[in-house]
């Protein structure tokens, strides 16, 4: 049995307890088997033992919304046509390394990857995040997944969309996707800023699709639902229907807000992707700039209302992979969070969304050793976390990802 001992740290363990200043971390064969003060650690003579200077150590960090397929700023969504598809695998090598790198160990990809990849990651074929998965994402035709461009081309399968124009449509395509093994399915009830033909005002897949999706999903083995919904209507059907996650959700009103406060269901903001346009296409340029400033004026509401707020940031869409760090800043800057708050969204609150809280998102004994050493202290900048040269250490499940640090393991 392999034990590792990390000593001389400053823990923020994710629950939203205060920090403990001198902190030891026992590690035994990729499970935390002690964390809390020097004072009360166990012996552990053989351990070996890692001197992290003083710095705080943290959860593995999520990214609740990922689009690992698509390049971010390195490229266009357009660029998927250019090369065969065997290609694309290799890209996703260095955006799953990166990712992991800037302390996120999992992330839950909404559209673009599917299970071989979460597949290949989890046996070590290729080194990366946690991943779970949605593959596709429904919407009815003319809807956001529906990629037919005006010259007539039709990029749907390309990009990972689904197009389902009726309640049984939906569960047949629902029940071949959970066949395949996805994680959660991802369902567009409202329109988008980067598809070509609608808007985000208007409505997409409709109350009872989105319903029979969530019926689906939690027939089969509980799983869940997530929704892109910007507009107004597509979260009120995305609420009402069912789901578990309300990705963007910018327009949501307080009748809304209380609704999803009762239903338990989460808001993942994905504030980062509305720091600058998105370029994907001219009318997502013109597009964006309305709905990015309602999405810094709303997310204050949403955070007060006391709706479980996860972190996301459609990385790979318009923020690059590996910025994830930086929506913590954002939820302190936009939605009033305290740096403590934005850190539990990011790594406890995270954990319940993605249905992994029993294993991962806190620092605490019995847990899998997800573990961030981050330079100085997140509490007093937190946009210190978005400066990818802070993540000193990174490991997943005990073992080193990420070591910029130079720490001998
Ligand atoms: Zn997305």
């Amino acid at each position: 049995m392999t034990t590792t001992l990390l000593h001389n740290a400053r823990l923020i363990d994710g629950t939203g307890s205060d920090p403990i200043t001198d902190a030891v971390i026992v590690i035994d064969d990729g499970k935390i088997t002690y964390a809390g003060t020097s004072a009360d650690a166990p012996e552990t003579p053989s351990a070996v033992r890692v001197d992290v200077g003083g710095n705080t150590v943290t959860p593995g960090f999520f990214d609740c919304h990922v689009h690992l397929s698509l390049p971010g700023t390195k490229g266009s969504p357009v660029m998927a046509a250019m090369v065969p598809e065997s290609y694309r695998f290799f890209e996703l090598i260095g955006r799953l390394k990166t990712t992991v790198e800037a302390g996120v160990t999992t992330v839950r990809d909404l559209m673009g990857v599917d299970v071989g990849v979460r597949d290949a990651v989890k046996h070590g074929l290729v080194e990366g995040p946690r991943l779970l998965v949605a593959d596709k994402m429904f919407s009815q035709t003319g809807g956001h997944a529906d990629f037919h461009i005006p010259s007539g081309l039709d990029g749907t399968g390309l990009i990972g969309g689904v197009i389902v124009d009726s309640v049984d449509e939906a569960r047949k395509e629902a029940r071949a996707l959970l066949r395949e093994g996805v994680d959660v399915l991802k369902v567009a009830s409202s329109g988008g800023v980067t598809s070509p033909s609608d808007d985000p005002d208007w409505l997409g897949a409709r109350t009872e699709i989105v319903a029979a999706l969530v019926e689906e999903a939690d027939a089969y083995g509980g799983r869940k639902v997530a929704a892109h919904a910007i507009g107004y209507a597509g979260i009120r059907a995305a609420v009402q229907g069912g789901v578990q996650s309300v990705e963007h959700g910018y327009a949501l009103d307080d009748e809304l807000r209380t609704e999803m406060v009762q239903r338990g269901q989460f808001l993942v903001p994905t504030l980062i992707e509305t720091l600058k346009p998105d370029t994907a296409t001219p009318q997502a340029v013109a597009k964006s700039t309305k709905w990015h400033a309602l999405a810094h004026e709303s997310i204050q509401a949403s955070v007060e209302a006391g709706i479980k707020v996860a972190v996301g940031t459609d990385a790979g869409l318009v923020p690059d992979h590996g910025d994830t760090l930086a929506e913590l800043g954002c939820l302190v800057k936009f939605g009033g969070m305290t740096p403590m708050q934005a850190i539990v969204a990011g790594t406890k609150t995270s954990a319940e969304l993605c249905d992994v809280d029993d294993t991962l998102g806190t620092v605490e004994a019995g847990k899998l050793a997800d573990l961030v050493v981050v330079k100085g202290d997140p509490l007093t900048d937190i946009d210190s976390l978005a400066d990818k040269d802070n993540i000193l250490l990174v490991l997943k499940e005990g073992k080193a990802v990420g070591n910029r640090g130079g720490y001998t393991l």
